[in-house]
């Protein structure tokens, strides 16, 4: 592995009955209208307690961190990324292409992935999100060319390495052009490899209940470069051993008008053809969908992962997501990959966010503290996880902490508010199961500027083939 990440056995937890008072924030955020004011208590790698206004904690603390100057939050949880893609960030031949073009231009340059360059992609994804304030990501990653059969497995010790949680999805793609989908054939897989991997990546790595480190989900790619099969039988290996599915839909009209030729079918009914219609179900963007469609999402429980920079970028349109949230689908945050976006910045996500919504449903139905409900509970929802994206007591001890004292904070006045409006880019402080991972804007253990050289080296190289 990487020597540019930090190896685990430079932090250790505190010890156990050890309680951490983080006393009187500057505000804090909780997700669910809790009053923090007076901070939190951090024991065994949970909130033990939310401390009100004026108050102490009811049992005695430890060690008390002074957050006078901290906004605090939840960690933010990112619900759609592609880690490999920061290796092609701001490339010009599809620097102002829409989905289509963008793919078929980047597929031959992905293709020659090796394990060496999804390591170091992985790895600063992972960086630049944790420093963003990100705690939990998932990460649909879908190119198994020849040579990086262990892709997942590279990623899972990435993961573990800087210490945060994943949700790792074991992505497909089954349809290639020979058979009238959009990838070259070269990147494709039969479906009997793909579930063959996916059963073995469960086994070997999927975590059960609160607490988790590392999650498996199943997700083939999207409509036009997976086989009907392959998400049929996704479907059911998800429903065999109880994990997620995840994929790609709605993005764009292309898409649309890909599942109307092939399938006869819109895109929802096409997922619901294909067993996907269920709460199990997280899809990236969900962009394009009539009313009787999000209400169908709704009683289904499925999820949505709105991408508003990417969808900007690309040009691919305006998720529904009050609609949607009205109709009972949970919605999330992601950054979607870094070809399209091209920061993995949660916190300026939940900025577009509430920007990209204001322009559909007004400023006063997108509250700031909406699009941060989006960014922590909501995204939490998204990825099944009732143990992260809220302080609460018995929550997972997952924080993020912030500092206004920029220059472009001089001069706001609402904490939680100006996080958003005046386009708060960094955390200082971020913790992850009662573990710093992040302190005075540094991760702990990690040589950043050797992990830019190596990782600006990696994508050079790759693109030039
Ligand atoms: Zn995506």
């Amino acid at each position: 592995m990487s020597n540019t990440a930090p190896s685990p056995t430079t932090r250790q937890p505190t010890p156990a009955g050890h309680r951490l008072w983080i006393k009187n924030p500057l505000a804090a955020f909780t997700a669910n209208g809790l009053d923090a004011s007076g901070g939190l208590v951090v024991s065994g790698g949970r909130i033990a307690e939310v401390v009100g206004a004026g108050k102490q904690p009811l049992a005695p603390w430890d060690e008390t961190f002074d957050a006078g100057n901290h906004v605090l939050t939840p960690g933010l949880v990112n619900t759609h990324h592609h880690f490999y893609q920061t290796l092609t960030r701001a490339w010009s031949p599809v620097a102002n292409a829409e989905l289509f073009p963008w793919l078929q231009n980047l597929y031959p340059v992905w293709a020659r992935l090796t394990p060496r360059d999804l390591e170091l992609a992985t790895t600063a994804a992972l960086a630049e999100l944790l420093l963003s304030g990100c705690t939990t990501a998932a990460d649909h990653h879908y190119l198994f060319p020849q040579g990086l059969e262990d892709a997942i497995d590279i990623q899972v010790e990435v993961v573990r390495r800087l210490g945060m949680r994943a949700t790792l999805t074991r992505g497909s793609m089954s349809l290639g052009q020979n058979d009238g989908g959009l990838p070259p054939q070269s990147t494709v897989q039969s479906t009997e490899a793909i579930l063959e991997d996916s059963e073995r990546l469960i086994g070997r790595y999927h975590e059960r209940g609160e607490g988790a480190t590392i999650q498996i989900a199943l997700a083939p790619c999207s409509p036009f470069s997976v086989t009907r099969e392959a998400m049929v039988a996704s479907a059911e290996m998800a429903e065999k051993h109880d994990v997620r599915l995840h994929t790609h839909l709605a993005e764009t009209l292309d898409e649309e008008d890909f599942c109307l030729e092939r399938f006869g079918l819109r895109t929802v009914d096409y997922l619901d053809s294909v067993g996907w219609l269920t709460e199990r179900t997280w899809l990236g963007h969900g962009i394009h969908f009539n009313d009787a469609e999000i209400a169908r999402l709704g009683a289904a429980g499925t999820a949505v992962a709105h991408c508003p920079t990417s969808n900007m970028r690309l040009a691919s349109g305006t998720a529904r997501v009050l609609e949607l949230e009205a109709a009972g689908v949970p919605v999330g945050l992601g950054v979607d990959g870094s070809a399209s976006n091209d920061a993995s910045n949660m916190i300026l996500e939940a900025r577009q966010a509430l920007y990209l919504q204001r322009l559909r449903y007004g400023a006063a139905a997108v509250t700031c503290e909406r699009a941060l409900g989006w960014a922590t509970k909501g995204s939490a929802r998204v990825l099944g996880r009732s143990d992260l994206g809220e302080l609460a007591p018995g929550k997972q001890a997952d924080l993020a902490m912030f500092r206004l004292d920029e220059l472009r904070f001089s001069g706001s006045h609402d904490p939680i508010a100006a996080l958003l409006l005046c386009g708060a880019d960094k955390a200082d402080r971020v913790m992850v199961g009662g573990v710093w991972r992040v302190k005075d804007g540094a991760i702990e253990g990690l040589d950043l500027a050797g992990l830019i050289s190596k990782h600006s080296q990696a994508a050079r190289r790759l693109v030039a083939g």
